[in-house]
């Protein structure tokens, strides 16, 4: 399985647009690797987790072909990552042409909870010329497996929103030979969770962490020591061993690191850190 980091950025990007904090200064003196656009993985060559408000920057910058793009599976609502002007221009044919491709099969599978659902709603309701039969949409909710392409997709209870507010999701994803834990956005998971995993027998060759408090405590997203705590679990449990790769994604200027700030501090724990490109083989 290949995963590549496209965004891992907070929702404010990396530094953030308009800021001028000391972290923010530092980031953007030092470039590269610390400059993070918002949060997106692509899985293969053809499934994106989140499509944000970088994705048009994303394209040019990594050479991708989104046109080939199967299908978007969404981890939650928020803009960051369900960006409505990335599917307006997907669903308006004149921005939109693919030449050969008849037009019962021009369509864009999008998985995720009642609330993407609504959102996406919204975006095609605002949306002028968008044609909603270019999108079919797979409401999924915590607790279900799901297939996309060759990938098995455990949605699991993310603790970001109140389930009141928002149900949202993070995802486990197996293609039979490997499995990797993508949890953003989230602050610690509830017990359900390693409940759900030891079940599964899911053993992970990749667990990819929201860290977007640094070293603050965790609320809605984690922090460092909610990752650390995120990663015994999963031993404990036997969803992840020695070989299992943990990184944190979905940085931002609420800790007070640049990348190479953080790669220092988190290579002693066996952590690794997150940039905007990153791929992952498993
Ligand atoms: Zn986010
Ligand atoms: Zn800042
Ligand atoms: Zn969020």
């Amino acid at each position: 399985m290949k995963l590549t980091y496209l965004g891992t950025g907070a929702a404010e990007g990396m530094p953030a647009t308009f800021c001028a904090c000391p972290v923010c200064l530092r980031s953007l003196r030092e470039g590269g690797k610390s400059l993070r656009m918002r949060s997106c993985a692509l899985l293969g060559d053809d499934v994106l987790i989140d499509m944000g408000p970088d994705i048009h920057t994303q394209k040019l910058r990594y050479g991708l072909r989104l046109d080939q793009l199967k299908a978007v599976v969404y981890t939650h609502s928020h803009e960051d990552h369900e960006d409505m002007y990335a599917l307006h221009v997907r669903g308006t044919p004149s921005c939109s042409v693919r030449p050969g491709v008849p037009a019962d099969q021009d369509v864009l599978d999008l998985y995720g909870s009642l609330w993407a659902f609504k959102r996406f709603e919204q975006a095609v309701s605002e949306g002028p010329k968008i044609r909603e039969e270019r999108f079919r949409f797979h409401q999924v909710e915590a607790w279900q497996a799901f297939h996309v392409g060759p990938y098995t997709f455990h949605a699991l209870r993310a603790n970001h929103r109140p389930i009141v507010v928002e149900d949202c999701l993070i995802y486990a994803i197996t293609d039979g030979i490997s499995a990797i834990l993508y949890a953003n956005d989230t602050g610690e998971l509830g017990p359900e969770v390693d409940e759900y995993l030891r079940k599964s027998g899911l053993r992970f060759s990749l667990v990819s962490m929201d860290c977007a408090r640094g070293l603050l405590p965790g609320d809605g997203h984690m922090g460092w020591a909610e990752c650390l705590r995120l990663r015994d679990r999963l031993y404990t449990i036997g969803a992840a061993d020695s070989d299992t790769r943990f990184i944190l994604n979905h940085l931002s200027h609420m800790n007070d690191m640049t990348h190479s700030e953080w790669e220092a501090f988190a290579a002693p724990y066996g952590i690794e850190v997150a940039y905007d490109g990153l791929i992952i083989e498993c």
